[in-house]
């Protein structure tokens, strides 16, 4: 059950404010509150989906528009060049922490093994 209190879905009814990067119909990206690297943007669908498999069941129109909203901030913060990396972290053992689906870009520096060796 998708929850409207979750933080992102505050955010997107601007109850609460972000450092906003871009804006279309259908996606909202702005700057991670906590950076794990040097850029650390949040892309978000308008959409109430928690996970990217709830996310796709709306259909292949609405997921080329969230990527494409993807590739416009990587194209207007000039990532090509040095390389970023995506990730959608879902569920508990993806350490999802705010259950709206959500894609973060990361860069700006070696970003170093893609999962963590314990
Ligand atoms: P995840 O673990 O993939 O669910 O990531 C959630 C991300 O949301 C974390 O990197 C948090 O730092 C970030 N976050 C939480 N609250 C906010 C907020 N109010 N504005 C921007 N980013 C946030």
């Amino acid at each position: 059950m998708y929850d409207d209190n979750n933080i992102f879905a505050k955010i997107l009814r601007g109850d609460i404010p972000c450092k906003k990067i871009y804006e279309d119909a259908h996606a909202l990206a702005f700057h991670d509150i906590s950076p794990q690297a040097p850029v650390h943007v949040l892309v978000i669908p308008k959409d109430k989906a928690i996970s990217f498999s709830d996310f796709s069941t709306l259909g292949a129109g609405k997921v080329g528009n969230f990527f494409a909203a993807v590739g416009q901030v990587v194209k207007e913060l000039k990532l090509e060049e040095g390389g970023y990396r995506l990730i959608a972290n879902t569920g508990m053992n993806g350490g999802q922490e705010v259950p709206h689906f959500h894609v973060h870009i990361l860069a700006g520096k070696r970003l170093g093994r893609m999962v963590a060796q314990q």
